[in-house]
């Protein structure tokens, strides 16, 4: 129906549609409110109280099932947003697409996000901030069953301050037995396992240190589930 239709038939009134499991549902209340739903419709009805100016007093106003479901759960919707627009994917675009495809990674982050500390709460243990987990989340995504850690073949140029981003490696990372090469360096470096283990031996792609010698191999006990 189109709002002049809606609105004669009086305050309460509604008209719906659905296809796939989706229900499109228009509302009259002040307004024509339009709503989408994957999770509930129409029924059962129900009932808001709202001013009537012709009245002076508050009526019950019929509506559809999904408008109590939603101002329920609102709270949720804008905490979504507000996780969503904190890191936002820049994806300015003539193709209006691109757009929906960033906002849609970075709901599964700000929704994943969520279900982990969830998780951590359970475990009593500290969660990361949103942004270190989406650093350890690209990282993972860049790194994991990848060969990334290959030396190379002749000594790099040595950085004067490598960046420090994370100061160890995800676990789906260290562990996916791809591209964990032992690298022997110049500096000597406390062991990532042992307490009292320091070794010239780093892993290419955890970039640790890890003893690796006749008495100790902590380099394979680090890969090691
Ligand atoms: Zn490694
Ligand atoms: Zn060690």
């Amino acid at each position: 129906m189109t709002d002049k239709e809606l609105m004669k038939r009086g305050r309460g009134a509604y008209d719906y549609s659905s296809a796939h499991g989706v229900i499109a549902v228009k509302w009259f209340d002040n307004k024509c409110v339009h709503l989408l739903s994957t999770a509930c419709g129409v029924e059962p009805l129900s009932t808001v109280q709202r001013w009537s100016k012709e009245e002076r007093a508050k009526v019950a106003v019929q509506c559809p099932s999904v408008i109590p479901a939603y101002n329920q759960h609102m709270g949720g919707i804008d905490l979504s947003d507000m996780l969503v627009q904190l890191y936002k994917t820049p994806a300015k675009s003539r193709r209006w697409y691109l757009p929906i495809f960033g906002y849609i990674l970075d709901l599964c982050v700000a929704n994943s996000w969520l279900v982990y500390k969830r998780d951590c709460g359970l475990l009593s243990e500290k969660p990361m901030s949103l942004k270190r987990f989406r650093v350890a989340v690209a990282h993972s995504l860049q790194k994991v069953n990848k060969p990334v850690g290959r030396p190379p073949s002749s000594s790099p140029p040595q950085r004067s301050a490598p960046r420090r981003v994370l100061a160890s490696p995800q676990p789906d990372v260290r562990y996916d037995n791809i591209g964990h090469f032992p690298c022997h360096t110049e500096k000597r470096g406390r062991c990532n396992i042992c307490p009292k283990g320091v070794s010239r031996w780093k892993c290419s792609k955890c970039n640790v240190f890890l003893c690796l010698n006749a008495k100790q191999n902590c380099f394979v006990a680090y890969h090691e589930m």
